[in-house]
């Protein structure tokens, strides 16, 4: 099938599992573009690009060829040939990557990158953006909120790459990146509302399959 599922929301609202279990689920491929930003992030990181030099960001963010797998049972991105699946999801960059995300010549070159990989369909996709500027055509729009407490305790859980993070200071760095990532991060008018604070992942997945079968 061809079909295109947008899922958007903020960190800890359950995209990427729920994400990747639909994927699985009808077969489909996957594509996480947080992951995205967060290679350009590792790879500004160790470049020695600052962060917070949005012109520099600019001019270079063209540099890093950025791979990624779009298995869902084993999605990988790779900068310049590395494997980055696992540094991309530690603290440094999980606490810089809004500041990147930001610069819109990075955006721009991500985007771009995006829409070649959804390319003809047959793809769940999830971000911030993607059913109202990725991909506006998706045939299914979610967006996924959940109370934000329930979210900074999943994320805390989650262990950001495997070291356990209290929730106080995961819900404060939360709480910080989603007031940085607002003017990215839109529901787009057409896009179904999943409050997952009461729902285990099951169900998320159920809900999602249900209206991409529709
Ligand atoms: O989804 P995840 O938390 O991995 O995303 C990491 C960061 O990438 C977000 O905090 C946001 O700054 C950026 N992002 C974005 N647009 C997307 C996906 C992610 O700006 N579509």
């Amino acid at each position: 099938r061809r079909i295109v599922v947008a899922i958007d929301g903020p960190s800890g609202s359950g995209k990427s599992s729920a994400a990747r279990g639909v994927a699985r689920r009808l077969g489909l491929r996957y594509l996480d573009t947080g992951a995205m930003y967060r290679a350009v992030t590792w790879w500004a990181l160790h470049a020695g690009v600052a962060v917070d030099d949005a012109d520099t960001l600019a001019a270079r963010c063209g540099e890093p060829v950025i791979e990624v797998d779009t298995d869902p049972t084993a999605p990988r991105v790779t900068v310049d040939g590395i494997d980055v699946s696992r540094p991309i999801r530690s603290r440094e960059v999980t606490n810089a990557v809004s500041l990147v995300s930001a610069v819109p010549a990075v955006r721009q070159r991500l985007i771009a990158r995006q829409r070649e990989l959804i390319g003809d369909g047959g793809i769940v996709v999830e971000g911030r953006d993607i059913g109202t500027v990725v991909a506006p055509q998706a045939h299914v729009k979610v967006f996924l909120t959940a109370d934000e407490d329930v979210r900074a305790r999943r994320r805390a859980a989650e262990g950001l790459a495997g070291m356990r993070v209290e929730v106080d200071l995961t819900r404060r760095e939360m709480a910080r990146r989603d007031r940085l990532d607002s003017k990215q991060m839109m529901k787009a008018s057409d896009a179904v509302v999943l409050d997952t604070t009461d729902l285990d992942l099951d169900q998320v997945i159920d809900e999602i399959c249900a209206l991409a079968n529709e």
